[in-house]
């Protein structure tokens, strides 16, 4: 979970992407259990349930995703992309606002060897400090490649960001569904939740992250020879529910 987004540059995406290839034998296992805890130092969290009884995200079908939508994200893959090239993690973001870019950032956590630098991070501290739009952030719409950690989702809630629209999952440690339910839990009861979808260019944010992957990161803190690895282009499909459609927030 989050304790290892913390801490690395390296592990915790490339556990997503490991995690990526198995979520099919993931599914299996926990579909069979009735309630999933994660525990804390502090407490436990109960994590969110869908229909099987399992934490999932919510995916919207691509029939169903909009121009506009799908048109931001390709600004956050771009982003993304941007971050490929220059050695990071591949995960970019883009903040819309009035139909307006107000921000758009990528990982940039090797560069300044801080693990905190995601992109929507980047992003928001741009968008506080130097545009000084008050919050809370609800007339602005968060388009990312991956579904935001819950370091992210709970900074983005603090926000007052208004909706979230994501590439694919993030099983290790997303904060919008798949691991906790940071966006929507009622725990948070100071800070208004937001909803969050899934499943926009999802194939193309793995690929992506996978690209990543199969080259050595000399940032991470124990560079792994990676020299044998092959890109896969195979995508395991999202299960037919598609998760369980955000509450009216
Ligand atoms: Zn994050």
């Amino acid at each position: 979970m989050c304790r290892s987004g913390f801490g690395e540059q390296e592990g915790p995406f490339e556990l997503l992407v490991e995690s990526l290839e198995s979520i099919e034998v993931q599914q299996k296992v926990s579909s069979e259990k009735e309630t999933i805890e994660v525990q804390t130092k502090e407490s436990t969290l109960s994590e969110k349930k869908g229909p099987s009884g399992q934490a999932e995200a919510y995916y919207v079908p691509v029939e169903e995703q909009s121009e506009e939508d799908k048109t931001w994200m390709r600004v956050a893959l771009d982003m993304a992309e941007e971050a490929l090239q220059a050695a990071e993690v591949p995960v970019g973001c883009v903040f819309v606002r009035n139909g307006e870019a107000i921000a758009k950032a990528r990982n940039r956590t090797n560069e300044w060897r801080n693990a905190t630098l995601h992109a929507e991070l980047v992003s928001l501290d741009h968008i506080i400090q130097t545009q000084q739009i008050p919050t809370p952030l609800s007339d602005v719409t968060l388009y990312v490649t991956v579904e935001p950690c819950v370091m992210c989702a709970s900074a983005l809630r603090q926000v007052g960001i208004g909706k979230v629209y994501y590439g694919c999952g993030n099983e290790r440690f997303g904060g919008c569904g798949s691991v906790l339910d940071v966006n929507s839990t009622d725990m948070i009861p100071t800070q208004k939740g937001f909803p969050a979808y899934g499943g926009y260019y999802r194939e193309e944010a793995i690929l992506a992250l996978r690209r990543f992957y199969i080259t050595s990161n000399t940032n991470a803190p124990k560079p792994r020879n990676k020299g044998k690895r092959v890109l896969k282009t195979e995508f395991l499909p999202i299960k037919p529910a598609g998760g369980t459609p955000p509450p009216a927030l």
